[in-house]
C-alpha cells in the first residue's frame, strides 16, 4: 500500500478501517495482519441504480444522448481546475466507500478481498493524477485544449471498478460528459462506483448510466456520431467489432494479451517463482496482464529447482470463494468453456501436466491452478489468450531464442524477465515487444504514473495511449491553433 503514495498523489488512507464504525452482523470480515479492520456488507449493492439505467428503446436512448451532450457542453466549459476538484473529490468518495465497493466486486465478480482491495486503491489513484494532469494540461502554452463533448466508456467485468472509474474520471478530467454502459458480469459493481462519483457532486447528466444490450441498442449508441470518444477495455475482437461499427470514431482501446516472464540462469529462483505464482493466479488468471508463459533460459530448464520450487508454490494456494478472506484464488466469472475449457482439460503435442487443473464443485467456476510443462513453439499454448487460471513452460537454449517466443505472440502487453546480470536485462528491455515491461517484478498490478498501462500490437486499439500515464487526456479531446501541442 506504501507503494501507491509517491509524489503527489494524496495518501488514500482508510485501510485501517476502525471494524466498530460498522454494523456488527455484516457478513464477511476484512482481515490485516490477522486483525479484523472492518466487516463487509453482504448485500443487493448496486440493484437500483441499474434498474433505473436500463434502456430498452431507441428513443429513450436517443434522448438520453441529447440531454448528456447539452450537459457536456457546459460541463467541458467549466475551468480545469473546477473539473479537476470535483474528480479530486470523486477520488475521497471511492474511498469513503471502500468498503462497499470491495463487497460488490466479491459478491458479483468472485474477486477475493486481497485483489478488491487494491483495486480501490487503484481507482483513488486514478482520481487524484487524472485531477493534476487536467491542471498541468491546461497550462501548456500555445495551444487550446478543445474536449469532446461525449465520451462513451465500456469497462471490462475483470476490473470492474478501477478501470471504469479511471476511464470515466480521465474523461470527466479533461472536459468531456460521460455514458458508460457496464460490462454485463458486473452491472452491479459500477453502479456502486458510479453512486460514489455522484455523491461526491459529480452532475447526474454529466455522468450517465446505461444499460443496453450488446445488440441494436448497444449498437446505436456506440456509432451515433454525437459520441466523439470511445474508451473500451475488453477482448481485441471487440475493439475490431466497435471499431467497424464506426471506423471514423476515435478510439482508446486496451485489449488482450498473452504475457510471457523470462527466467535467465542468473535469476533469483525464489524471487521468480513468487511473482509467477502471482502473476499467473492472481484473480485466478482473469487479468490481461496475467502471464500464462514461462520461458526458461538453458541451464535453468535443464536443472529441477526452479519446477520443485514452482511446483509447491502453486499447490500451496488456497482456491475458494471470496467469502473465506484467507482465499488467495477465487473462481472464474463463468463456468469453464470453450478455449478456456479445453486448455483446463487437455494437452497439447509434446506437454505434460505438472499440475493438472481440477474442477472443485459442481457450479465449473472454482477451479485449482494447472501448470503443464513442455509448452511448443507455434502451438496453442503458445500463442493464444485463455483468461484463466493456466500456466505453460517454455524452454529456450539462450536469451536470445526467449526474447524471440516472447515476442512471437500477437500482443503486446506485459512481459517480463527475472534476471541478476544487467547485460541480459538491456538487451531484454531493447528488445522486448510490450507495452509494459517489468524487470524482476510480477507483471501484474501497473501502478497509476509509475507504470502507466497499455500495450503494443494486438493489445491496443486506436490512440494507444497509457492509462495512468502523461499521454491519456490529451487523446480525450483535441488541439486548436497548434497541431504539435502539447
Ligand atoms: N491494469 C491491470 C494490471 O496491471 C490489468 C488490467 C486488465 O486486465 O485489463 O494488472
Amino acid at each position: 500500500r506504501q507503494d501507491r503514495l509517491n509524489g503527489d498523489l494524496e495518501p488514500a488512507g482508510g485501510l485501517f478501517h476502525n471494524a466498530a464504525d460498522t454494523d456488527p452482523s455484516l457478513l464477511a470480515n476484512r482481515v490485516w495482519g490477522g486483525r479484523i479492520l472492518a466487516r463487509v456488507p453482504s448485500s443487493d449493492l448496486g440493484v437500483d441504480t441499474i434498474e433505473q439505467a436500463l434502456v430498452t428503446d431507441a428513443a429513450a436512448l436517443e434522448s438520453l444522448i441529447a440531454s448528456t451532450v447539452v450537459a457536456g457542453a457546459a460541463w467541458g466549459s467549466r475551468s480545469a481546475a473546477d473539473r479537476a476538484g470535483f474528480v479530486r473529490r470523486a477520488g475521497y468518495a471511492l474511498e469513503a466507500n471502500r468498503d462497499r465497493l470491495i463487497e460488490v466486486m466479491a459478491s458479483e465478480t468472485g474477486k477475493t478481498i486481497d485483489q478488491a482491495d487494491p483495486e480501490v486503491s487503484e481507482a483513488i489513484d486514478f482520481a487524484h493524477y487524472y485531477a493534476t494532469t487536467a491542471v498541468e494540461l491546461d497550462a501548456v502554452d500555445g495551444a487550446t485544449f478543445v474536449p469532446s463533448k461525449l465520451t462513451v466508456v465500456t469497462p471490462p467485468w475483470n476490473f470492474p471498478v478501477a478501470i471504469p472509474a479511471g476511464s470515466v474520471l480521465a474523461a470527466l478530467a479533461a472536459g468531456s460528459a460521460v455514458i458508460i454502459k457496464p460490462a454485463p458480469q458486473a452491472k452491479r459493481s459500477a453502479a456502486v462506483m458510479v453512486e460514489a462519483l455522484w455523491e461526491s457532486g459529480i452532475p447526474r447528466d454529466v455522468l450517465v448510466l446505461v444499460d443496453v444490450d450488446e445488440g441494436d441498442l448497444g449498437r446505436s449508441l456506440m456509432s451515433d456520431p454525437r459520441v466523439d470518444r470511445l474508451i473500451l477495455t475488453g477482448a481485441y475482437d471487440t475493439a475490431a467489432l466497435f471499431r467497424s461499427w464506426r471506423p471514423d470514431l476515435p478510439l482508446l482501446a486496451e485489449t488482450s494479451g498473452k504475457n510471457a516472464i523470462v527466467v535467465t540462469p542468473s535469476a533469483d529462483l525464489d524471487l521468480a517463482v513468487a511473482d509467477i505464482v502471482k502473476s499467473a493466479f492472481g484473480h485466478a488468471g482473469q487479468k490481461c496482464s496475467a502471464a500464462s508463459l514461462v520461458i526458461l533460459v538453458g541451464s535453468v530448464a535443464q536443472s529441477q529447482r526452479f519446477s520443485r520450487q514452482l511446483v509447491d508454490a502453486v499447490r500451496s494456494l488456497r482456491v475458494g470463494y471470496p467469502d473465506d478472506p484467507s482465499v488467495q484464488m477465487g473462481p472464474l466469472i463463468e463456468p469453464a468453456a470453450g478455449k478456456l475449457g479445453e486448455a483446463l482439460t487437455s494437452l497439447g503435442v509434446g506437454e505434460r501436466w505438472l499440475i493438472e487443473p481440477r474442477q472443485l464443485d459442481d457450479t465449473g467456476r472454482l477451479w485449482s491452478p494447472g501448470v503443464r510443462e513442455g509448452v511448443l513453439p507455434g502451438t496453442p499454448f503458445h500463442l493464444t489468450e485463455y483468461f484463466g487460471p493456466v500456466l505453460g513452460i517454455m524452454h529456450a537454449p539462450t536469451l536470445e531464442k526467449a526474447i524471440e517466443l516472447q515476442n512471437a505472440v500477437p500482443y503486446g502487453l506485459t512481459a517480463g524477465i527475472h534476471s541478476l546480470d544487467a547485460a541480459e536485462i538491456h538487451r531484454w528491455l531493447a528488445e522486448v515487444d510490450a507495452g509494459n515491461a517489468y524487470i524482476n517484478r510480477g507483471i501484474t498490478g501497473a501502478i497509476v504514473r509509475r507504470q502507466p498501462f497499455g500495450g503494443w500490437k494486438k493489445s491496443s486499439v486506436g490512440a494507444g495511449a497509457k492509462a495512468g500515464g502523461p499521454n491519456y487526456l490529451v487523446h480525450l479531446g483535441s488541439w486548436l491553433n497548434d497541431p504539435g501541442a502539447p
